[in-house]
C-alpha cells in the first residue's frame, strides 16, 4: 500500500437516511472535479455476505457491478456522480468480513491463536479498506460506514477507524453525518442529539474532523459556534447540509460551504486547481429548466418503497436533462392492475416501463399493462422481468399459445417460452448464484437499440436465472417481435422488438445500472424520447 493515499471516513449519527450515501458521493465528485482520483466504498454492518438475497423492501434495490456483485444501492450513486465502476471491493459486509476470517481459521492461517473481533476482524476491516489503495490507482479512499453511530454491529468497523487513524496519522479524515433536528413548538434547531452522537463516537476513541449537519433550516453563526465549541472542531468544520430539491445540487451546496477546500487542507493536499463543473452544471441547469414533461408508468410490485427502482428512476431524470424534458413517473402497483383498470390506468401515460422482479406476484398486471402498450402503439420499455412479461404476452395473445409462460411461475408449462438457463440448472444456492454482471451482446442496426447506442457491440449488466427460449424463437419472428439483440458467445437472446410498434423494446439485462449524469443511457434516452414524440401525436 502507498503511503501517499489518503483515507476518508463517513460515519453517521443521531438517526439513519440522512443520506451518507449522498454526502459521500458529493465529497467525491468535488475532489475528483479539483482532478484527484477517488473511490468510494461501502462497509455494510449486517450479516448477510451481501444484499443479493435482501427483499427490496428492507434496503432498496440491489445494484449490480460490471464483475457481478450485488451491492448496496450506494454504489449506484458512487457510480452515477463519478462516472467511475465500482466493483466487488467496494462494497463489504458482516458477513463477508466473518466468512473470510473463519476460512482463513479452517486454514491454520492464525498459527493456533484465539480469533477475536480485536484484532482478527478489524485487521481483515483494514484490509478490506487497504485493497482499495493498491497499485496507487486513487489517491483518495472514502469509506461510508453503514449504520448509526452506537450501534452494536458497527463497533468493529469504529475500532477500525480509530486504529488507522493511528496508523496513517495525517492521512485519514473523519467526516460525521449528522441532524440537527428543527423543533417547532420552541422555533429552534437544536444542537443536543448531534453533541451527543459525537460524544458516543469520542467513547469509541473517535474525533471527527468535520461534521456535516443535515438540517431543514440556515445554521446561523451562533450554532455553528455553538456545535464547534461542544464538538472540538474548527468553526469551519461545521458544515451545513441543507435539504435540497435534487440530490445533485449536493456537491455545490457541498462547495458552498467549502467542504472539499477543508478536506484538502486538513490532509494536507493541495488546493491548486479549483473543481471543475462546468459540465456537471449545465447538467442541473437543464434538470431546472424542462422545456417539456413526458408521463411514464413505472409498473412494479416494490412500487411502496420507491427505493427498489433507484437506479430505474435516477436513469430517468438522466434521460429527461438529455431530452430537456421533466419525466413524471407515475409509480403503478402491478398487483393493482389488471384487464378491468389497464385502460384507466394507463391511457394518460405517454410511456409505459414494466420493471424487474421475482417470483409470481404481480406478473399478472405487468402482463397486462405490456398488451395495453403494444395494442395501443405506447413506448414500452421492459427490464428483465418487464422483457420476460412481454415474450410471454406476445406469445399468448399474437401467437395464441394460451399456456405460454415462465417456468419461473409455471414449472409445469408446457409452453415455456421463458425457462431456466441451462448453466443454471443444477443451482440450489441462493445468494451470489445467478447470471450476474457485464455481458457483451450483439445489436442488430436496423433497430430502435441499436439506432439509441450507434454501435453494434455492447456490454450490459445482468442479474436473472430465465432466458428467452430460443426454441420459440422462429415462431416469434414469423410474427412479428423479433430478437435484435443477442449474446454473441452463447446465442442468448437479449433485446426483443416489435418493428411494427413505434417503439417497443424488452430487455434481458437492466440498462438502469449504467445510466451516470456523464453519460445517461442510450436507451432510456431513446425510450424517453420516443414517449416525447408519442405525446406530441
Ligand atoms: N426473475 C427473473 C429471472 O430470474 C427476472 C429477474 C429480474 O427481473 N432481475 O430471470
Amino acid at each position: 500500500m502507498s503511503n501517499s493515499v489518503k483515507y476518508i471516513f463517513v460515519t453517521g449519527g443521531v438517526t439513519s437516511s440522512l443520506g451518507k450515501g449522498i454526502i459521500a458521493a458529493s465529497l467525491a465528485k468535488l475532489l475528483q472535479a479539483r482532478g484527484y482520483t477517488v473511490t468510494i466504498q461501502k462497509l455494510d454492518p449486517y450479516i448477510n455476505i451481501d444484499p443479493g438475497t435482501l427483499n427490496p423492501y428492507e434496503h432498496g434495490e440491489c445494484y449490480v457491478t460490471d464483475d457481478g456483485a450485488e451491492t448496496d444501492l450506494d454504489l449506484g450513486h458512487y457510480e452515477r456522480f463519478l462516472n467511475v465502476p465500482t466493483s466487488q471491493a467496494n462494497n463489504i459486509t458482516t458477513g463477508r468480513i466473518y466468512q473470510s476470517v473463519i476460512e482463513k481459521e479452517r486454514r491454520g492461517d492464525f498459527l493456533g491463536k484465539t480469533v477475536q473481533v480485536v484484532p482478527h476482524i478489524t485487521d481483515e476491516i483494514k484490509q478490506r479498506i487497504q485493497l482499495l489503495s493498491q497499485n496507487n490507482k486513487y489517491d483518495i479512499v472514502i469509506t461510508e460506514i453503514g449504520g448509526t453511530v452506537g450501534d452494536i454491529e458497527s463497533l468493529p468497523y469504529i475500532e477500525a477507524v480509530r486504529q488507522m487513524m493511528w496508523e496513517y496519522e495525517n492521512a485519514c479524515l473523519v467526516v460525521h453525518l449528522t441532524l440537527i433536528p428543527y423543533l417547532a413548538a420552541a422555533g429552534e434547531l437544536k444542537t443536543k442529539p448531534t453533541q451527543h452522537s459525537v460524544k458516543a463516537l469520542l467513547e469509541l476513541g473517535v474525533q471527527p474532523d468535520i461534521l456535516c449537519c443535515r438540517t431543514e433550516h440556515e445554521l446561523d453563526l451562533n450554532l455553528r459556534r455553538k456545535i464547534a465549541k461542544f464538538c472540538n472542531v474548527s468553526m469551519n468544520a461545521v458544515i451545513e447540509a441543507r435539504d435540497a430539491s435534487s440530490i445533485y445540487d449536493v456537491p455545490l451546496l457541498m462547495q458552498s460551504e467549502e467542504l472539499d477546500s477543508v478536506v484538502l487542507d486538513k490532509l494536507g493536499l493541495s488546493k491548486n486547481s479549483p473543481p471543475e463543473l462546468k459540465k456537471w452544471k449545465t447538467f442541473l441547469d437543464r434538470l431546472k429548466n424542462p422545456k417539456a414533461e413526458v408521463n411514464i408508468a413505472l409498473i412494479g410490485k416494490y412500487v411502496e418503497l420507491r427505493d427498489s427502482y433507484k437506479s430505474i428512476s435516477e436513469a430517468f431524470i438522466h434521460a429527461g436533462v438529455s431530452n430537456e424534458c421533466k419525466v413524471n413517473v407515475h409509480w403503478i402497483h402491478s398487483d393493482d392492475l389488471d384487464i378491468d383498470n389497464v385502460k384507466k390506468e394507463l391511457s394518460q401515460m405517454d410511456g409505459v416501463l414494466v420493471a424487474p422482479g421475482f417470483g409470481s406476484r404481480g406478473v399478472s398486471g405487468k402482463i397486462d399493462a405490456v398488451q395495453f402498450a403494444r395494442e395501443n402503439l405506447i413506448p414500452f420499455l421492459g427490464i428483465c422481468l418487464g422483457m420476460q412479461c412481454a415474450v410471454i404476452e406476445f406469445a399468448r395473445n399474437v401467437l395464441n399459445l394460451e399456456d405460454a409462460n415462465t417456468t419461473e411461475i409455471a414449472d409445469k408449462t408446457k409452453t415455456p417460452v421463458i425457462a431456466i438457463m441451462e448453466a443454471q440448472k443444477n443451482i440450489s444456492d441462493k445468494g451470489g448464484t445467478m447470471r450476474l454482471g457485464a455481458y457483451s451482446c450483439e445489436l442488430k442496426p436496423n433497430s430502435n437499440i441499436g439506432r439509441a447506442f450507434h454501435s453494434d457491440l455492447i456490454s450490459e449488466r445482468h442479474r436473472h436465472r430465465y432466458e428467452f427460449n430460443n426454441t420459440y424463437l422462429n415462431q416469434f419472428e414469423e410474427a412479428g417481435m423479433v430478437a435484435t439483440g443477442t449474446n454473441p458467445k452463447t446465442g442468448l437472446v437479449e433485446v426483443v422488438e416489435i418493428p411494427s410498434h413505434p417503439w417497443f423494446v424488452g430487455v434481458q439485462f437492466h440498462p438502469e445500472y449504467k445510466s451516470t449524469v456523464a453519460e445517461p443511457h442510450p436507451l432510456f434516452v431513446a425510450f424517453i424520447k420516443a414517449s416525447l414524440n408519442n405525446k406530441k401525436k
